[in-house]
């Protein structure tokens, strides 16, 4: 499998998925047009399916004109985004598989930042490697604001695309890595896995390179939100030590609203 990241507008990241064994190739979020044909173009790919992760037109603008332009057969998304992604050919939801030639392909429902939030899981036996395509419910160190679902379901959501294991690589919607982790510092100072993903992340912006993709288990030593039951974070942003994990979640995510750091 190899995965281009595109960047559009910006901060956001569109993808190209292909299947090196039969040349097959697939679209994540056709976020505008121009630079997402381009890339095609360049790479000699003619993706035959967009998977759109949700409906905001940041994710979705370019969905028509990239169809139109590149020939894509199929766009793909959450069943309940009927009528919200533009030119949705296919409705989905948690469990439904298919491939892009040896590559295999399940999708999950993740509500949260959107109820109609999916994600694409894609798996290469060739290799057993996994690759997440999370949209805005997962970002790497961060999670996408709460537009229209609950603390508890962006936490369950965010703990299923935990549970697909720790070596499954991370590909979000936008780059915000630099802005979570400045965030994280601030709630879990001495957690030294964020000191770490920091030098990393600023060695590769200053080399104008994304900081995507980063694994689960890298998620899982840094990402607040998925450290719901850290001592330090809720001492820090003086959630009770009693309260359930989508109270801390919803805590965590109130406090990052307002964090300007
Ligand atoms: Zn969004
Ligand atoms: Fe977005």
């Amino acid at each position: 499998m190899r995965i281009l990241a595109i960047p559009c507008l910006t901060d956001n990241y569109a993808y190209l998925v292909v299947c090196e064994t039969s040349g097959l190739s697939a679209l994540v979020d056709a976020s505008e047009a121009g630079p997402v044909i381009d890339a095609a173009r360049a790479a000699g790919l003619a993706p035959r399916a967009i998977w759109s992760t949700h409906h905001h037109h940041d994710h979705v603008g370019g969905n028509e004109e990239v169809a139109r332009a590149l020939g894509v057969a199929d766009v793909l998304g959450h069943v309940s985004d009927r009528g919200r992604i533009p030119g949705q050919t296919r409705f989905l939801d948690t469990g439904d598989t298919f491939t892009l030639g040896a590559l295999e392909i399940r999708t999950q429902h993740i509500p949260g930042h959107t109820l109609g939030a999916i994600a694409y899981i894609v798996r290469d036996p060739a290799t057993g490697e996994t690759a997440l395509f999370t949209g805005d419910t997962l970002f790497c160190a961060g999670c996408g604001r709460l537009f229209e679902g609950t603390p508890a379901q962006m936490h369950a959501s965010l703990q299923s695309l935990a549970a697909v294991g720790p070596a499954a690589r991370v590909y979000c919607g936008h780059e915000y890595t630099e802005g979570n982790l400045r965030f994280a510092k601030h709630v879990e100072p001495t957690n030294a896995a964020v000191d770490a993903a920091m030098a990393r992340a600023h060695a590769l912006r200053a080399n104008g390179e994304p900081t995507i993709a980063t694994r689960i288990e890298d998620e899982l030593a840094t990402n607040p939100f998925l450290r719901v039951r850290s001592a330090e974070i809720r001492r820090t942003l003086g959630i009770a030590e009693g309260a359930d994990d989508a109270t801390a979640l919803g805590a965590i995510r109130s406090a990052k609203d307002g964090f300007r750091g």
